[in-house]
């Protein structure tokens, strides 16, 4: 290589900000994909990666209380995004404020702190901005090729896997609606005219097998179908939430929020009439999970926060009860 003394290479070019504009290289918007784990942004990734085009970051926020099978999927396709070189990051939400609540780290954990219920269960979607969109967004802002580009004036590239079904179509309007000065989103699959079906192919194509529909286990939106799918100890943990946001509920039922003609407001309701769990065991989380809660609550906000143990302790004993219930 020719070395050439700053002072020479100014004789030559002249000084940096005089480079005309027709030699300027500008280099490429930054591009990052929102994996949610489910099917349309998986379909995605496979397709960008055989086009010989893969994100340069894939990014999953995890609410701590994804369904088991998805966390199972997302170390599969972990380890398929390692075997070709492209990074992957998972980030969380962490709160540091607990005032005299024992410290907690994820979605479940909050709702049982403060006696409520996902806000999707109250007609709002916070619990998404809060445990999905904004620990993303934090990352990207210390992201160096994000800091770089948005240094050049540049957006980052934001990919998501909005389909091109009815359903998606609507979140697409409402999300293309709202300018941002930092990200500039693309949905290909869009572009491409695939539906979920097409996208399911599109994985099984692939080779690879087709994600369970992902959401937390303790959300509303979930089917009756989802529900009865889950594992005892998910199911255990439903009731909990339910009955511990029980008292502070006025405008809901429970998590499904009001009954219709094909399940009830209440999973509780849903999972005793399907003797998902045995009524024994409902009854007795219903009776003493709460008050025991709240004896452990009152007992950490005298611990100094270094000390003060956290939520996940007493769901540790919780879960432990299922074992002995065993
Ligand atoms: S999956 Fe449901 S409960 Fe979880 S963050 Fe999203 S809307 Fe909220």
């Amino acid at each position: 290589m020719l070395n050439i003394a700053p002072a020479r290479q100014a004789e030559i070019t002249g000084p940096r900000n005089r480079v005309p504009d027709y030699i300027r290289v500008t280099e490429p918007q930054p591009v990052v994909l929102a994996y949610g784990i489910g099917v349309d942004s998986t379909a995605l990734l496979v397709e960008l990666e055989s086009r010989g085009c893969p994100p340069d970051l894939v990014l999953t926020a995890d609410t701590g209380v994804e369904k088991p099978e998805t966390y199972v999927y997302q170390e599969m396709m972990s380890a398929w995004m390692a075997a070709r070189g492209i990074p992957y990051e998972t980030v969380r939400y962490t709160p540091r404020r607990f005032k005299h609540w024992p410290p907690y780290f994820d979605l479940l954990s909050n709702v049982l702190t403060n006696a409520t219920l996902p806000s999707i269960s109250l007609g709002r979607h916070s619990c998404s901005l809060k445990w999905k969109i904004a620990p993303q967004d934090a990352f990207l802002k210390e992201w160096a090729p994000a800091k770089r580009a948005w240094a050049r004036g540049q957006k980052v590239v934001r990919l998501i896997g909005y389909d091109a079904s009815p359903a998606d179509t609507r979140r697409y309007e409402h999300a293309s609606s709202i300018a941002n000065d930092l990200f500039e989103c693309r949905y290909p699959l869009r572009k491409w005219g695939w539906d979920r079906a097409a996208c399911i192919a599109r994985i099984e194509a692939a080779g690879l097998p087709v994600p369970p529909k992902s959401s937390c286990f303790i959300c509303g939106a979930m089917k009756p179908d989802e529900v009865r799918a889950l594992p005892v100890w998910c199911l255990r943990l439903i009731v909990l939430v339910e009955a511990r946001a029980a008292p502070r509920l006025r405008t809901v039922e429970g998590l499904w929020r009001r009954s219709t003609r094909t399940r009830p407001g209440r999973m509780t309701d849903f999972i005793r009439a399907e003797q998902l769990l045995p009524p024994a065991d409902i009854d007795a989380i219903i009776r003493d999970a709460p008050a025991d809660l709240i004896r452990f609550q009152d007992a950490a906000a005298h611990v100094p926060l270094p000390d003060r143990p956290a939520m996940s302790e007493w769901l540790a004993t919780f879960n432990a009860g299922l074992t002995e219930a065993v």
